[in-house]
């Protein structure tokens, strides 16, 4: 079968890496050349946080992910090239007069993730201290003991490698597709057809699916003060952000949400949030250096739940809003299993 796909953000690169691996041909197209970091996917931190993010998910969310992350568990070590990937848990806190909202989001919690998963996946009350001795200031918090974090621009990289050294697949890089169709492609005007095309264009398919733009924005800092090991949520009134830690005395501060599609550089209210909330959990971050700073904007659809639309010649993944790189495994998976059976099934209609 002729396949392609159109967008090589996590969604497009993942399901390539895993079609090709089951033995189809693909040719993959994106508007950005290889190497540029422009998709939405290059600025995401990588938390992988099934449980934490039911405080604004619906359940959905949830089942995605804790599939997703027996699929990274699993397709990881499938990689030629390593990518950090950390499972130890994580940390939800609160500042003494915002306990009430940590209190909140404990109940919250218990009451969308059905008992089974809370069985497999716990909420604990702990002693922040127990986790993270620098941060005793904090009293009190929640830690989840499933959740962990993967390095996203390593990930994005490594499926780069996978699908440039397979004879099964030909990346069209810095080819922008007009339109998307059932078994055919657009491209300056001139129509190519295909068995099947999936259509992983994020933003990019807003034409066609009522998708908004939600920019975030987050900081890179470099910390030699801090020592911090869990990735570690503040619970705020007005915001939510985290500190995700990786190698090197690297901290990730994240994530503003915003209804907005304004790509311009991070505005100063955001840097003062994010800064001074890092700073209030640790005061090791008030020496830290800014390394790098991150705008972007998530593709989200009316009801901030991602679509995998299966219809004879066309798959479109979609609205993978402010998860999708916690749950890109389990909903390749999803596509891969619907494109399988109803290709199966159509093939088998026209033979009989
Ligand atoms: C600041 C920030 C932090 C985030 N943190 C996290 C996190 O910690 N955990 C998490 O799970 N999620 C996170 N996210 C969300 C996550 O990044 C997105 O859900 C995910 O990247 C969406 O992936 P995608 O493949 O659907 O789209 P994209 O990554 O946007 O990829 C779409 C691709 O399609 C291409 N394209 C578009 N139109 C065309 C066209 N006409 N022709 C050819 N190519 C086209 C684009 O060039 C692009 O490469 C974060 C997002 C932001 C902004």
């Amino acid at each position: 079968m002729r396949l392609a796909i159109v967008g090589a953000g996590i969604a497009g690169r993942l399901l390539a890496w895993r079609l090709i691996k089951s033995g189809h041909s693909v040719e993959l197209y994106d508007k950005a050349v290889r190497g540029e970091e422009a998709a939405c996917s290059f600025a995401a931190a990588g938390i992988l946080s099934p449980l934490a993010e039911l405080e604004m998910a619906e359940p959905d969310i949830f089942h995605f992910g804790v599939r997703s992350m027996e699929l990274y568990q699993q397709w990881l070590t499938q990689l030629s090239q390593p990518v950090f990937f950390r499972q130890i848990g994580s940390l939800v806190t609160a500042h003494g007069s915002d306990k009430v909202e940590l209190e909140h989001f404990y109940r919250l919690i218990q009451r969308k993730a059905d008992n089974d998963a809370l069985n497999d996946t716990p909420v604990e009350k702990v002693k922040v201290a127990d986790k993270e001795p620098d941060l005793s200031h904090l009293g009190d918090g929640l830690f989840l003991p499933s959740e962990g974090q993967v390095d996203t621009i390593g990930l994005l990289a490594a499926l780069a490698t996978e699908l440039e050294q397979s004879d099964n697949l030909i990346w069209h890089d810095g080819t922008e597709v007009d339109a998307v169709n059932h078994q055919s492609l657009t491209i300056a005007g001139k129509t190519q057809t295909f068995d099947w095309v999936f259509d992983c264009r994020g933003l990019g398919a807003k034409d066609e699916l009522p998708l908004r733009a939600v920019r975030g924005e987050l900081l890179w800092l470099q910390a030699p003060d801090v020592s911090i090991q869990h990735l570690t949520r503040l619970i705020h009134p007005r915001y939510r952000i985290y500190v995700v830690p990786r190698p090197n005395d690297t901290y990730i501060i994240g994530a503003t949400e915003i209804e907005s599609d304004d790509y311009s550089p991070v505005s100063v209210r955001s840097s003062l949030e994010l800064l001074s909330a890092a700073y209030s959990v640790h005061r090791g971050f008030g020496e830290a250096r800014i390394i790098k700073s991150v705008v972007n904007c998530r593709p989200a659809l009316p009801d901030n739940l991602p679509i995998i639309d299966t219809e004879e010649g066309l798959t479109r993944i979609n609205g993978l809003y402010r998860h999708g790189i916690l749950m890109a495994p389990a909903i390749v998976e999803e596509a891969i299993n619907n494109f399988e059976q109803l290709s199966q099934k159509v093939t088998h209609a026209s033979n009989s």
